[in-house]
């Protein structure tokens, strides 16, 4: 104890040692903020690492009943052996929603699934800009989601021609989107955030999800989001006389 003051004292008194004291002191500060910085900027990155395969088959709801009572993806200490796992896979698609920042463009020929549709009300409710371009015919499927989500104020538009729209992928948070937006708000600068593309066979249906034989690919690979969201913002642009608001 007596030591303790006697090197406080010295401290104090000692215009060299005080000032040492300082240096060490904002040294220490400076590390602990770099290393907050350095948590979350990793958390970000490993979250735009993202490229995965999730396989849908016949195998995915045979552990569905152990699913019923629990909340997934609200927990994400959700654990699954079934490699296959609907509840899994679909909860997968639903995190990214959950990580939208300003965008999510989706081109989706059957849309039916609750499970997605809340996310996408989640994300109206955040203020992300949600688009919809969908099927003339199929948008009007039994248990459309997307009409529900149109009636909610998110734009749909659908082919004017009778060739079907059977695209099924979406963009989230895609660049140049990001950057229209940017520039439409007139703002200096957006919120980081990383381009994330899903795509691949399956429609977003109970059929889709649980039972058939279908792929879908989520990537952080900015050139396949950058051509998709391309191929979105042409398709956007030629089928404006079918808006439904
Ligand atoms: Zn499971």
């Amino acid at each position: 104890m007596l030591n303790f003051r006697f090197i406080m004292e010295h401290i104090r008194n000692h215009p060299i040692v005080s000032t040492i004291s300082i240096f060490v002191g904002m040294g220490l500060v400076s590390e602990v903020i770099w290393k907050t910085v350095e948590y979350f900027r990793d958390k970000r990155e490993k979250a735009s690492r993202v490229h995965e395969v999730l396989i849908f088959n016949e195998l995915g709801e045979i552990c569905a009943s152990h699913h019923l009572r629990e909340c997934y993806p609200k927990t994400l200490e959700f654990h699954c052996q079934n490699k296959y796992c609907t509840t899994k896979n679909t909860g997968k698609i639903v995190e990214q929603f959950d990580r939208a920042v300003y965008s999510i463009d989706l081109a989706i020929y059957t849309f039916t699934s609750m499970t997605i549709s809340e996310a996408l009300k989640r994300a109206l409710h955040r203020g992300v800009n949600i688009r919809i371009i969908s099927d003339g015919e199929m948008v009007y499927s039994c248990g459309s989601q997307i009409i529900v989500l149109s009636e909610l104020g998110i734009p749909v538009r659908v082919p004017t021609t009778t060739h079907i729209m059977h695209n099924k992928y979406c963009v989230i948070d895609g660049a140049e989107r990001v950057e229209e937006i940017r520039q439409a708000k007139k703002r200096k600068w957006m919120r980081p955030c990383h381009s994330i593309a899903i795509t691949g066979s399956v429609n977003w249906t109970r059929q889709g999800f649980g039972g058939n034989w279908e792929n879908c690919v989520i990537t952080a690979d900015e050139k396949i989001s950058s051509m998709l969201q391309a191929e979105f913002d042409r398709m956007w642009r030629a089928f404006a006389k079918s808006e439904t608001k």
